[in-house]
């Protein structure tokens, strides 16, 4: 995650330079570790892993996309990253606020059942928010198979690539 709690304040891993300070997960309150690298974005990580606002531990790929995510979506409107949400023990990705309509983008890297997808989307939704799916490049294939598309539901897919900042989408499935 980018972002902890250092007592009560929210801190972003990369503007935080005392490794001695204790830090802690927004979501579950748990301690966390500060992991500032050359080669991966700085972030925070569970000491030990169990986190409900977590499914796994967050690939460097996942980190980035979500930055860049993001700084996107705060050109179209009203965004924040990494939002907490109590009620339905979820951290999203983007939020995001657009012509009056609330959207939750989702960075997907990792492998993920459907019944995931639902229950993440449906929980969502009851808080009035619409869920954009976007597919890190392990998704990206040449040919979208028909289990991705129902995984994902709708007609259409989005791919985002940290590397080229594009998105490719793919629609009349
Ligand atoms: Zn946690």
């Amino acid at each position: 995650m980018l972002y902890a709690l250092m007592g009560r304040k929210l801190v972003r891993a990369d503007k935080i330079s005392r490794r001695q300070q204790s830090f802690h997960c927004p979501g579950c309150g748990a301690e966390v570790r500060l992991r500032q690298g050359a080669i991966n974005v700085a972030h925070f990580a569970h000491v030990n892993k169990q986190c409900a606002y977590e499914s796994e531990a967050e690939s460097n790929e996942h980190l980035l996309g979500k930055m860049q995510l993001y700084q996107l979506a705060s050109q179209l409107g009203p965004a924040q990253v990494e939002v907490i949400f109590q009620a339905t023990k979820q951290r999203a990705d983007v939020v995001l606020t657009y012509q009056e309509h609330k959207f939750i983008l989702e960075y997907q890297c990792s492998p993920i059942s459907s019944n995931q997808v639902r229950q993440r989307t449906q929980a969502y939704q009851t808080l009035g928010y619409e869920v954009i799916w976007l597919l890190g490049p392990k998704y990206q294939q040449t040919k979208v198979s028909k289990q991705l598309i129902a995984k994902f539901k709708g007609n259409y897919l989005i791919f985002y690539n940290t590397h080229t900042q594009k998105f490719f989408l793919q629609y009349n499935l």
